[in-house]
């Protein structure tokens, strides 16, 4: 068996990610491949904390262009995330993936509530950790949710799953056909070139706390798996280079 680079990885997805085609709202089969994915490496003995994104179903900053409270609709955007978790959940258990959902606004119903010790502990007993609802203050982000439980629960990298792009470029790759794609980038490059990679309060936590970043497409069933065993995908961001 391969051996990974990693033991405790924080895999963000964003709502988009789980979406498919459709680029709204929840699609099962989308999930179930994202699902099989995690499975595996979860095989391979690595712990694995999924932050999910809510994009899919709402954004806060949607909401508050067309005239909406912003707090408000950020906290609409906060329970499209527990949506979500409660479908990977429902995906992952039904391949026999043991998990728990933990959510930061309270929901006892439905999930436990984020508790960092008893979040640490699942994952030494090697069950998948979702945590949803983001940070649970408006004015957030989901990446930022990601920098902020990979710092707390100390893991080693954050792997960014994309939809759509299958690293950072110097430009939109959609739009501009001399854009490059970054194999390894600083977190400070991300800042001073404005690189669409996470929103900046996401990146400043990450690059004050040294967590390193993988971006990287979830178009491609192999890549988690590639990225947990140290194979060169995507652009890396911080960490040291891969040359
Ligand atoms: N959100 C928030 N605080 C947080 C995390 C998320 O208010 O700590 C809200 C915000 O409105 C955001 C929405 O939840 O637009 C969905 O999260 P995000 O946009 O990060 O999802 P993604 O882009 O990853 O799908």
């Amino acid at each position: 068996m391969p051996t990974p680079k990693y033991s405790r990885v924080v895999l963000k997805l964003s709502g988009e990610a789980l979406a498919g085609e459709q680029g709204y709202g929840i699609d099962p089969e989308v999930i179930h491949n994202i699902a099989v994915q995690v499975k595996d490496v979860v095989a391979l003995g690595v712990q694995v904390a999924v932050v999910v994104g809510g994009g899919n179903i709402w954004r806060g900053i949607s909401g508050s262009a067309r005239g909406m409270d912003r707090a408000t609709a950020d906290y609409m955007g906060m329970l499209a995330t527990v949506l979500n978790a409660l479908a990977l959940q429902d995906a992952l258990e039904k391949l026999e993936v043991h998990t728990r959902v933990q959510t930061s606004v309270e929901m006892r119903q439905v999930a436990e509530p984020y508790i960092r010790r008893r979040a640490i502990r699942h994952l030494e007993k090697n069950r998948v950790v979702i945590f949803a609802g983001g940070t649970g203050n408006p004015y957030f982000s989901t990446d930022t949710t990601a920098a902020l439980r990979a710092a707390e629960i100390e893991a080693d990298v954050i792997l960014m799953a994309k939809n759509g792009v299958d690293g950072v470029y110097s430009a939109d790759p959609s739009k501009d056909p001399h854009a490059v794609k970054y194999d390894h980038l600083e977190f400070f490059d991300v800042l001073s070139q404005g690189l669409g990679v996470m929103d900046s309060t996401a990146t400043s936590l990450c690059m004050d706390n040294q967590i390193p970043l993988i971006v990287f497409s979830i178009g491609d069933a192999t890549n988690i798996r590639k990225a947990v065993l140290g194979e060169p995908i995507g652009t890396m961001v911080g960490g040291k280079s891969r040359d």
